[in-house]
């Protein structure tokens, strides 16, 4: 039995529940968790993206998970953080900085999106619908290889969904899954199986998991934005 509820997200994201973390220690006490890992996304500085909390309430966050872990001695609370990779943030230090905080024991790889130029930075979210159906996809999975290269990151979220605006599946989205999974495989970190992916038809990829051989790591994510998921969520997993 699976009593781990892994990859939770916090209010100060925006576009999660308007509740205190502290719901979430409660209802995974009360679901007999064991543990509970808050991975919520992460900001950067000077907050030029959206859908994640400010870099002013970073200090806040890990402050108030730090005393909840004081709180409540019935469960483990890890306290991470959910962020993309991007070589031009790596280059001024901000995963370094990240993974300098004593308190944050988890950096979990989600590629949303990928800087695609640098010098001024460019995004993916700037293609147009046509370029991104054609190549996100190799944008995503491009950058999250690169990502764990690097040694950064503890966990792989949601690998599959770089797939979300392909149709089929082809043979160039079967080589660059396989490389993503060796990826990981050699550096031993593992891959998320995401529940809130296996509500959306366009985010789950069968054919990426047929790939996964038995010796990779894998991990079930939660993804959980408000109590109704986590609840539901950790109960499926189970
Ligand atoms: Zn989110
Ligand atoms: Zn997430």
């Amino acid at each position: 039995m699976n009593k781990t509820a892994f990859h939770v997200h916090t209010y100060r994201c925006g576009h999660a529940e308007n509740i205190p973390d502290e719901a979430y220690v409660k209802k995974a006490v009360e679901l007999g968790a064991e543990h509970i890992w808050f991975t919520d996304h992460a900001p950067f500085l000077d907050n030029p993206f959206g859908a994640r909390m400010q870099y002013s309430q970073l200090k806040e966050y890990i402050q108030t998970l730090c005393a909840l872990k004081k709180k409540y001695s019935e469960i483990n609370i890890h306290i991470g953080l959910e962020t993309e990779y991007f070589p031009s943030y790596d280059k001024m230090g901000y995963y370094q900085q990240l993974r300098s905080i004593p308190e944050l024991e988890m950096l979990l790889l989600g590629q949303h999106m990928a800087e695609i130029s640098d010098n001024p930075p460019g995004y993916s979210f700037s293609l147009d619908a046509e370029q991104l159906c054609r190549k996100e996809y190799q944008l995503l999975g491009n950058a999250i290889i690169q990502g764990i290269k690097t040694g950064y990151f503890n966990a792989v979220a949601h690998p599959d969904r770089i797939f979300r605006r392909c149709t089929g599946w082809n043979d160039e989205m079967k080589k660059l899954s396989s490389e993503i999974i060796s990826t990981a495989v050699s550096v031993h970190i593992p891959l998320e199986m995401n529940l809130a992916s296996f509500e959306n038809s366009r985010y789950y990829r069968r054919e990426f998991w047929q790939l996964v051989p038995e010796k990779a790591e894998r991990i079930v994510g939660l993804d959980a934005h408000s109590l109704y998921e986590l609840e539901s969520r950790y109960t499926r997993q189970m």
